[in-house]
């Protein structure tokens, strides 16, 4: 026998196991709505052009090595990442009281960020929303929190944010709590608070004395504006508030795969950051020793350079005009089948996703009839529609929702 018969089969990862679905599957038309990944027009993957422009160029640099980068990474590129969200100007950096750290991508920064906070703030109770993304839990829980809880978020009959219940659950929380926020783009429902609404998320988590935890992985995505998106980690800031944020580039910048990311932490005095510098340092030495080199490299020489920057912008709002094109084009397609139901939330929604509020069962359907595969939540990739499959996915959804 084998010492490894205790380890039993664990549970597929919804996202993944529906995308091998959807390549084994031999119907042609079959949609992809599933992953949280852009496609162009055609429904392929886009290499940012410029992303390719610098990898040949560091392609062809001799002077570059394979020498491991510092724990907390290339400084160049964490400086510029702090930069990129909080605003180049801002106060906070010329006081020397921000810094960030690179993390293997968005993941990486929760999973860092978290394991900080509860090593060495003991902090063990976090909140998300009720819904999010579905590896907040499994990161925290990873990382040392050992309460989860949820605040309200969605409230579905309204298709809108059931903003009494968010205040409610954040008033009741305990003093210390880790409050997940998503920066922009909120996934899965792409429904973000208002400026009024993320005051008053202020003013309750100064007077309940809980710690914001930003996630960021859609900056630009959501409004096509890097500054606009980053409103909200701006203004929580300007109100004083210690924080972290982590900040990925896998979906602005094209670079899934490379593992790109930030931690950002801001902190009241710059007499602490060398201290933080250094937990930080032995909390990454503990966990993969160092960041890989590549995509960091990329990604610092595009935003260290106005004309490779303002080139990464317009691939931004390419991408982001091209997925509110889509949601415009779905619901007039709704419109005209004379789908039941109000369609205006589909472009009511930002970022890549929409919570289309279709019912599990529907969603069953438009798998099993259409070969459309979306989360049974009901969330699709708002760019795995193009032209060429948009009125196969209407009249789908039509057919599931009047059957
Ligand atoms: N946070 C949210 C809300 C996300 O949607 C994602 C990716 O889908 C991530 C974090 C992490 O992405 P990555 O680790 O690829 O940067």
């Amino acid at each position: 026998g084998s010492r490894f018969q205790v380890v039993e089969q664990g549970p597929p990862i919804e996202v993944f196991q529906l995308n091998r679905l959807f390549t084994e599957d031999s119907h042609q038309n079959k949609v992809n709505l599933t992953v949280g990944a852009y496609r162009d027009e055609k429904g392929k993957p886009w290499v940012l052009p410029v992303v390719r422009k610098m990898e040949k160029q560091l392609a062809a640099d001799d002077t570059l090595l394979h020498e491991y980068l510092p724990v907390l990474g290339l400084e160049q590129f964490t400086n510029a990442s702090v930069s990129m969200l909080l605003g180049a100007d801002n106060p906070a950096i010329a006081a020397g009281r921000a810094f960030g750290v690179q993390v293997l991508s968005g993941t990486g920064g929760l999973r860092v960020g978290a394991e900080f906070l509860n090593k060495h703030l003991k902090y063990t109770t976090f909140y998300y929303s009720s819904p999010t993304w579905e590896n907040h839990h499994l990161v925290f829980v990873n990382s040392g929190f050992t309460t989860p809880r949820q605040y309200r978020y969605w409230d579905e009959k309204a298709r809108a944010i059931d903003f009494d219940g968010l205040i409610e659950d954040l008033s009741n929380a305990p003093e210390n709590s880790v409050i997940l926020l998503h920066a922009c783009a909120h996934n899965p429902t792409g429904i973000d608070p208002t400026h009024e609404q993320w005051e008053k998320i202020a003013d309750v988590m100064e007077e309940r004395k809980l710690f914001p935890f930003f996630d960021s992985a859609y900056q630009g995505f959501a409004s096509g504006d890097l500054d606009r998106d980053a409103w909200a980690v701006r203004y929580f800031v300007k109100r004083g508030f210690e924080l972290v944020c982590a900040q990925s580039y896998a979906k602005n910048f094209g670079l899934y795969n490379e593992r790109v990311g930030n931690l950002a932490v801001v902190v009241s005095d710059a007499s602490l950051v060398a201290a933080l510098k250094s937990q930080l340092t032995w909390i990454v030495r503990g966990m993969y020793s160092n960041p890989p080199a590549h995509g960091a490299r990329v990604v610092a020489t595009v935003l260290g350079d106005k004309q490779l920057f303002d080139l990464w912008r317009d691939h931004i709002k390419q991408m982001s005009s091209r997925v509110i094109q889509m949601r415009e084009a779905l619901r007039a397609e709704l419109i005209r089948l004379g789908t039941p139901g109000s369609w205006d939330h589909i472009v009511k929604q930002i970022g890549l996703f929409s919570y289309t509020g279709l019912t599990q069962r529907q969603v069953e359907y438009l798998v099993q009839e259409y070969h459309i595969y979306l989360l049974k939540s009901g969330r699709i990739n708002v760019c795995g529609l193009n032209p060429s499959n948009i009125q196969y996915v209407a009249r789908a959804f039509h057919d599931a929702v009047t059957k």
